[in-house]
């Protein structure tokens, strides 16, 4: 591996940035720091295919994907949940949660469908799989850039799931300026993220971006991922796998 910057700022984070640096440090340096995204798999092309009609019919643009009778009527029932809302909204805050322009940016999102006082992100899979630090992110994003009352809520939308009843599953989680039973203090909820992101940065801090050997990975944790054939560890991992096989 060659590296293609002397000095690299992991910011501005967003979940996806801040997943891959938790999971594997060797697979962000491969994503972020060499550019190298690998080759996308089919369900995550149709993913994207989904959101991308999902995104044009809320924005009222004509779209330029044919649905399938599943898609239809999976939108049909979503859509009185996001009827007059925005689509695909990009935010950024800075470190000290203000609003801010791109080049101060911290953190960054978007939010696949707002209605101001609610988030809604598609999971466009057959599972309910979802991660509570994704909907504590567009919690903090949509807080402070719409400068929006409390309290609101962040919503994982399903569907595809469960295709034969009236409504969509949902997981929803609610934010307030107070931590109460029910909803969870929004400066608490981004000092939980500015924490995690103290904890990147520190590890980052520590790795030489023209030393690859430097971004560890974690290998008990490596189940390979769509750069592998950009990594060294994994090969010699793949190498010891089949020896002793
Ligand atoms: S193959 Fe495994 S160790 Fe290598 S970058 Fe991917 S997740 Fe990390």
């Amino acid at each position: 591996m060659t590296s293609s910057t002397a000095k690299f700022n992991p910011r501005p984070w967003s979940y996806s940035r801040i997943k891959c640096a938790q999971e594997c440090l060797t697979r962000f340096y491969i994503n972020y720091v060499l550019k190298i995204r690998g080759q996308a798999t089919v369900p995550m092309l149709e993913g994207s295919r989904k959101h991308a009609a999902f995104e044009e019919i809320l924005k009222g643009e004509e779209t330029h994907y044919i649905y399938t009778q599943e898609e239809w009527d999976a939108w049909l029932r979503v859509e009185p949940l996001v009827r007059g809302g925005k689509a695909e909204v990009k935010l950024t805050i800075n470190e000290y949660r203000q609003h801010c322009h791109d080049d101060d940016a911290y953190l960054l999102g978007y939010l696949d469908a707002c209605m101001g006082h609610l988030v809604v992100d598609w999971k466009m899979g057959q599972g309910m799989m979802y991660d509570k630090l994704q909907a504590d992110i567009y919690a903090a994003l949509n807080a402070t850039a719409q400068n929006i009352q409390w309290p609101f809520m962040v919503s994982f939308v399903f569907p595809f799931v469960d295709v034969d009843k009236d409504e969509a599953p949902s997981v929803t989680f609610t934010y307030g300026r107070n931590t109460t039973d029910h909803a969870d203090s929004i400066t608490e909820t981004f000092e939980r993220i500015k924490a995690i992101i103290d904890g990147l940065e520190g590890e980052i801090e520590l790795c030489n971006p023209d030393k690859a050997g430097d971004w560890e990975p974690n290998l008990d944790a490596c189940m390979g991922c769509l750069v592998w054939n950009h990594c060294n560890h994994y090969t010699k991992e793949l190498q010891w796998r089949t020896t002793i096989a």
